[in-house]
């Protein structure tokens, strides 16, 4: 029977173990991908610490995944071996509860997450819902495209549906994992763009990003600066400090948006300038596997690309180590060699 190599996490807090497993079948409606690259994110401590509520082990993290389709299952519509494919945090969803009704299905009731409630992409292959999976164009190398499924189509799709059009002013505060992409995707979609961050030395990395404007937040009161541009119609919000969110709010425009796609416990508001600006504070969630596959696509053609730094898949722990060190420029990637 031929075999896999998995890293899996056996109990909460476990360590992470290399173990053979049987290679899986896909059941109806799920593909088998041959997994070539994994991302490493924030949200893979879910897994590692046992924090998702009702988590069962082991489990294999993940959900940054590039691969090639290896195997399709039974009542599989559209998707063949061969294709190169992606799978992110969104891992599927039933077409047929009331929220995937009215087409919200980042909101389905069956909450499938890639990596948490089933075995993600820390392996050779992985068994995937077809409603998760994004088809992936061939231009785009598989490690350059696994931190898109998580980091970028969450910037992408939170900037494509801020409400700002091209040639408005749209912040990104924060320059780190989610934030280097925010500042690309931002620019390439045509907004005047302006990178917030902590420290003068981050002003190079920014302009080469794409923003026409840096405001280091340390030296600088980036409401204020951000007024003296006429304001924000957005500020994307992907630093997961509340007092950061809370310092930049005052620079949003009438009618702006501060859009937080950063997981911060909590944050200060002003109601005054909410309500006397119409002003609003929204949430985004990252996105199903369509947005990942225009998050994919726009990539290609765009030039957006994540800065990786990359580990070979036996070196999950410590690739995973320097992930949460906050350290690394600016994703970790794990490659799995065939
Ligand atoms: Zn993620
Ligand atoms: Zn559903």
């Amino acid at each position: 029977m031929a075999t896999m190599r998995v890293v899996q996490i056996s109990r909460p807090n476990g360590s992470f173990e290399i173990v053979e497993r049987q290679i899986p079948e896909p059941g109806s409606g799920s593909v088998r991908i041959r997994v070539q690259a994994c991302g490493i994110c924030h949200s893979d401590s879910l897994t590692k610490e046992g924090h998702y509520p009702g988590i069962q082990y082991p489990r294999v993290p993940g959900h940054e995944v590039a691969g090639v389709i290896a195997a399709v299952g039974s009542d599989i519509a559209g998707w063949q071996p061969g294709q190169r494919v992606g799978v992110g945090w969104n891992g599927g969803y039933c077409g047929h509860c009331d929220y995937c009704r009215r087409g919200e299905f980042f909101a389905c009731v069956t909450h499938q997450v890639t990596g948490i409630t089933y075995d993600g992409g820390y392996a050779e292959y992985m068994i995937a819902p077809s409603s998760a999976v994004a088809l992936m164009p061939a231009e785009l190398p598989a490690a350059e495209a696994a931190p898109l499924m998580c980091a970028g189509v969450t910037t992408f799709n939170a900037l494509r549906n801020a409400g700002a059009r091209p040639g408005d002013t749209v912040a990104i505060l924060g320059l780190g994992g989610l934030g280097h992409l925010g500042v690309q995707y931002s620019a390439k979609m045509g907004f005047r763009t302006v990178g917030i961050a902590r420290g003068k030395e981050k002003e190079p990395l920014a302009r080469q990003l794409g923003a026409s404007v840096y405001i280091d937040s340390e030296a600088q009161d980036p409401a204020a600066e951000l007024l003296k541009l006429g304001g924000a119609k957005v500020i994307l919000a992907t630093a997961t400090s509340g007092e950061a969110m809370s310092a930049v709010q005052g620079g949003l425009a009438v009618n702006g948006t501060l859009l937080i796609v950063g997981a911060a416990p909590s944050m200060q508001v002003s109601p005054v300038f909410l309500l006397s600006g119409c002003r609003s504070i929204k949430g985004w969630y990252s996105g199903t596997s369509i947005d990942s596959q225009d998050t994919l696509a726009f990539s290609a053609r765009t030039g957006v690309r994540p800065m990786n730094e990359m580990f070979p898949l036996e070196r999950a722990s410590e690739a995973y180590d320097r992930m949460m060190s906050g350290k690394a420029r600016f994703r970790v990637v794990l490659t799995i060699e065939p």
